[in-house]
Formats: C-alpha cells, structure tokens, sequence
C-alpha cells in the first residue's frame, strides 16, 4: 500500500509532535508513525521539568537573575563543553519561547508558583507541568492533533528512508503490527523524531561497552535508535554515541527512575549503607551516579521528611510510585531517624550523626562537607522517608548531526536533502551529560524548528 503526504514524522514524542503541529499549521499535509500502540515515548514518563531562563514563574517566586547567557553556561558546562556552542546557543535563547508556546499554543499547565533546580543548574529554572510528569505535554499535543486532523498511525514502524536518484529523502518504508508494508510518500520531506537507544542493551555495548544489561533503564521499550540506524544507512553521520547517562535514582526492583525522589531538588540528602554523605546531592547526574556505585553495594539511600514533601509536594504528586515503592520494600516511612534507619540496616546512631551535621548546616547555611548549592535543609523533624535507589540507563547524549536548521548532515558533513531530525535521536546538544530538565527544553525547541523548516 501506498499513501502519500508533504511531510512524515517518525516517532510520537515530544519532538515528534512539535515537528507535526508546526509544520501543519505551516500548512503542509502531516502524518506521524509510532511504532508503539501508544504515543507518548519517553517524553510520556519523565517527569516533563522543562528549563527556560526569566519565565513567568521565575517572574512569580521572585528570582530575577536568571538570563539566556547563564542557562547556555550551566548547559555547556554540564556537558563539558562538548555541546555544539551553536546548537546551545539556540535552544537557551528560544526555551522561553518553546515554552510559551506550550503554555499558550498547546495549552499545557504548568504549576504557577514552583520550580525545580536540577542538578548543574546555578538558577531554579525547570517549569513542572501539573502531575509533575510528561503526561500533561503528551494528553494536550494529542488533544492539539486531533483538532488539527494530524493522523498519527500507531503500531507503525518505519524501517527504511527512501531516497531520488540524487540522494533526496523521498519517504518511509513501514511496517504495521499485522505485518503490512506501507510506503509513506514525503513531498517535502522526513523529520526522524525517534527518540534515543537507551533501551537497545546491544546499541549500548557498542558505543560504550561499561552500560551492558547489568544496568536497567529508565526508557520506554520503544527507545531502540532506529532513527539512527536507518539514517546512518543513507550515509548520516552520528556523534558523541558513547556518552550514555544514567539516571541516579531508580527503583532497584524496575529500574524506572523515581519521580517521588524529586524532593531531592528541595534538600533530601543521599547516604550510603554505613548512614554517611557520600556525594553534593545536587551535582550532575554522571557525578552522583558514579558516586553511588563507588559505594558498598553499588547503590545509595535518600532521606527526607514530611517538611521537604510540603515543599516539593513529590509524593502527593505521584501517589502510585510511592505505593508501589512501598510495596516493593524500597521506600519506608518513619517517625524518627532510628526507626528509619533499621529498616534498612544501617547503624542508627551514624545516621542520626549524619542528619545532625545536616542540621546544623541547614542552620549556619553552609555545607562544610559537599557545598550543597543551595543549602541543606532543616531534618530535625519526622516523620522520615527513607528510599532505596540505583542508577539506570537514561538518556542517550549521541545521535545524529544536525545543523542549525536541524537538517541530517552525511558523513562529509553535507546536508541530506529532506531529511531533519529533533530531539533524543539527534547528537549535538548535551555533550557528555545532559542536565536535568534540558530534554522537554531539546525537544520542543528543535521539534518546533524541524516543523517549520520542512515546511517552507
Ligand atoms: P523525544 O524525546 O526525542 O521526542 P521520545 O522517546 O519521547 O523522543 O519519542 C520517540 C518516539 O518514537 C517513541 O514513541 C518511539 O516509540 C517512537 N519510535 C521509535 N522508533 C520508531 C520507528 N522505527 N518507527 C516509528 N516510531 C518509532
């Protein structure tokens, strides 16, 4: 079978369908495949944080010293300046933007009045959608589809990229979950928005042989680097492929990143199986990851209080994980510090020494031991929790090379004629550690531009 459209959209994520909703309202004849039964991809699981620099809420709690120079510093740096200065550059400038337009075009609802500071961010700048998690992105994108008669044909697999005699990216050979070959015409144009490979244990050995299948992940089971292996097929170029973050605070059990553990970003402290600090609770994902599986055991505790979840109101938010960590035995509520710390064998009396130095910092506002960047917060008062964590395979930093216009370069760095790619499946943005929050501030942006160049 055959069909035939302006522009096709690999992939229902977020960068997927920012892609398809610009290059519409471009006024250009839209499909999107997902090979999945679902939409949604990672961007549906993470938690949605998005960083932009001098928003309405910063405006709202008060900060007014954020800028586009210092969220392009934090990001260059938090990826040790692997990043494509350009590439950065763009997306610290446009964030606002692409949030914005969230907010107003998509009609995504972030919370008014609270922010999260990631780890390697020096301001508080990630916006939290209501539910603290991707799925109010991914409801109102398909919501703004639907209005917009964008079909989007689940359970569809692009395979192959077909190319003209010279060399144009001319459509897409997919499969469908009954096993039928379709051939999706693009008269303008592909956009691969595939996401990346963290769920491909062997794409993983291959560009960094350290993540094989001991470490679980984070990603949805659709995460498999098609988009690049089909690129790199018509001569794309790829870089940056062995730099491969994991996530540090994982349900042992799942491997799924805890979303509850968010109260981190509000003063939960992280402690080994001897009770004691072991790593800045706000440094960069790598940094703390490598830190925890330095540790005996190869894994970490959080501990927070019933004070932090009235701030970061985590668990309130995100009822169902804590229920299952319970479940589970990874996560324990408890009314004083000694109890916190039997139920997972740690000696009560080092952990209590632990949080007493904590308190004391949280008073004098200083961290004599890790320089936590914002300053500890006050453990005096139960009740506690106490979480058991892991690091699991998260993001994938390599992909695809795309310019400025998010058109795939070719191994002699030329462009590709009809071919763009946005989001986790391109290479170029976050060097070797994306920061957190940065991924949602990815996607749309570059989503948004694939859209409106492929249309032109
Ligand atoms: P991003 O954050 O870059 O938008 P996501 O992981 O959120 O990435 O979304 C990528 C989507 O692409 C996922 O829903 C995934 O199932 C889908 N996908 C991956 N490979 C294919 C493929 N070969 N054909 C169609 N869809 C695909």
């Amino acid at each position: 079978a055959e069909q035939t459209y302006d522009v096709v959209v690999i992939g229902a994520g977020g960068a997927g369908f920012s892609a398809a909703i610009e290059a519409k309202k471009a006024g250009a004849n839209v499909v999107i495949l997902e090979k999945m039964p679902t939409v949604g991809g990672n961007t549906l699981i993470s938690g949605g944080e998005m960083n932009a620099p001098n928003t309405w809420v910063q405006k709202a709690v008060g900060i007014t010293d954020d800028s586009v120079d210092l969220f392009y510093e934090d990001t260059m740096k938090g990826g040790d300046n692997l990043g494509d200065p350009k590439m950065v550059r763009i997306l610290a400038e446009q964030a606002l933007g692409s949030a914005e337009w969230l907010r107003d075009e998509i009609k995504v609802e972030f919370l008014p009045d609270q922010l999260f500071q990631f780890g390697g961010h020096s301001r508080k700048r990630a916006l939290i959608p209501v539910g603290h998690t991707g799925a109010e992105l991914i409801t109102k994108f398909k919501a703004k589809t639907d209005e917009l008669q964008i079909p989007i044909k689940t359970n569809m697999k692009a395979e192959k990229l077909l190319t003209d005699a010279g060399g144009k990216v001319t459509g897409v050979e997919a499969t469908s979950d009954s096993g039928q070959k379709i051939t999706f015409h693009a008269n303008k144009g592909v956009v691969i928005a595939s996401g990346g490979f963290g769920s491909n244990v062997e794409m993983r050995i291959k560009y960094n042989p350290t993540l094989d299948d001991s470490y679980m992940s984070t990603d949805s089971p659709g995460t498999t680097g098609d988009g690049i292996i089909m690129a790199q097929e018509i001569q794309a170029a790829i870089t940056n492929m062995e730099n491969i973050q994991t996530y540090p605070i994982c349900d042992p059990v799942t491997g799924v990143i805890s979303l509850v553990a968010d109260s981190r970003f509000d003063g939960a402290i992280l402690v080994n199986q001897s009770g004691e600090r072991f790593v800045e609770e706000l440094e960069r994902r790598d940094v703390i990851s490598q830190a925890i599986l330095a540790q005996e055991g190869k894994y970490a505790y959080q501990l927070w209080n019933q004070d932090l979840e009235g701030i970061s109101k985590t668990i309130a938010a995100h009822p169902d994980e804590y229920e299952q960590l319970i479940k589970e035995g990874m996560l324990y509520k408890a009314d004083t510090i000694e109890d916190a710390a039997k139920f997972f064998n740690i000696d009560p009396a080092k952990l209590q020494a632990t949080v007493d130095k904590v308190n004391q910092y949280a008073k004098t506002g200083k961290d004599l031991d890790f320089n936590h960047r914002a300053g500890l917060a006050s453990l005096e008062n139960g009740p506690y929790y106490i979480q058991k964590a892991v690091p699991s395979v998260h993001h994938t930093m390599g992909g695809l090379v795309i310019d400025t216009e998010t058109r795939v370069l070719n191994t002699d760095g030329k462009v590709i004629p009809g071919l763009y790619a946005a989001g986790e499946v391109t290479g170029v943005i976050h060097g070797s550690n994306r920061l957190g929050g940065n991924a949602i501030a990815d996607i749309i942006t570059f989503g948004r531009i694939a859209g409106q160049q492929i249309a032109k």
